[in-house]
């Protein structure tokens, strides 16, 4: 089992002017640098990264990174950014997967694994998200859902050596942007069926798993202290310095 601070992750999604962006980054740099055992993990729209890299300028316990990543390092692909241009920028991660990109825009779990691997070469880590739709939850194939995200990521030649880089995110699609996140025992029960899927695979150090959906101020000690959670994925809760603020208290209250 993994030792690493509690990862605080913040997908600020397609929200803030790179000003905004700056400001809530700034407004929390004091609350990091003193965190002891939480890491802020910031990912902000791709024109906000220059503005929160600079107010960032190497601090403590808190990480700048994209919410998506080409593969490949240039060439044809419209609309896409590449590792190597977000590190240019301080990156240091990438989420990869989010249900949003999967769902809203269509990518596939072939896609999501190329992408993942792609960034780990080049050095980034990457937060993997995965979840099950209602219609798979309702109609018990939550675990099958799971596997069929999972399964190209696994194939993918280099993840064993690199699996260090990687962290994933269980996210319930049916929980994001929701009232209330999955239920604890469901929560549990999922990040161990994730563990075993990887330990099945013969990958023997399992990646920390995040739970994202619906986590807010309310929830957010109780979801930290389930076993086999290693930190969250947040959205709405993140979207604001006082929302992260808050968040990052409830962190380190948790030992
Ligand atoms: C997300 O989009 O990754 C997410 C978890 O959103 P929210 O926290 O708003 O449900």
């Amino acid at each position: 089992m993994t030792s690493r601070k509690t990862i605080l992750a913040a997908n600020w999604k397609m929200n803030f002017l790179s000003e905004e962006a700056a400001q809530i980054t700034e407004a929390i740099l004091p609350d990091c640098r003193d965190s002891k055992r939480t890491e802020v993990w910031l990912a902000p729209q791709t024109l906000g990264i220059p503005a929160v890299s600079r107010v960032l300028d190497g601090a403590k316990n808190i990480r700048l990174g994209a919410q998506n990543c080409h593969w490949e390092k240039s060439g044809a692909f419209t609309g896409e950014i590449s590792a190597p241009m977000l590190k240019e920028f301080g990156c240091t991660f990438a989420i990869v997967g989010h249900s949003e990109r999967r769902w809203v825009f269509g990518e596939s779990a072939l896609t999501c694994a190329t992408r993942a691997i792609g960034a780990v070469n080049e050095g980034l880590d990457v937060i993997f998200c995965v979840g099950e739709t209602r219609d798979d939850r309702e109609g018990g194939r939550t675990i099958e859902a799971l596997r069929e995200q999972l399964k190209p990521l696994f194939y993918e030649s280099g993840v064993v050596e690199k699996v260090e880089q990687i962290i994933i995110a269980y996210e319930p699609v049916w929980a994001i942007g929701a009232l209330t996140p999955a239920e604890p025992e469901r929560i549990v029960d999922t990040h161990c069926e994730i563990a075993d899927m990887f330990i099945k695979v013969g990958i023997k150090k399992v990646p920390p798993i995040l739970y994202g959906g619906s986590v807010s101020t309310d929830n957010f000690a109780k979801i930290l202290k389930l076993p086999g959670v290693a930190g969250s994925l947040i959205g709405r809760a993140s979207w604001s310095a006082e929302g992260i603020r808050q968040l990052l208290e409830i962190a380190e209250s948790i030992s």
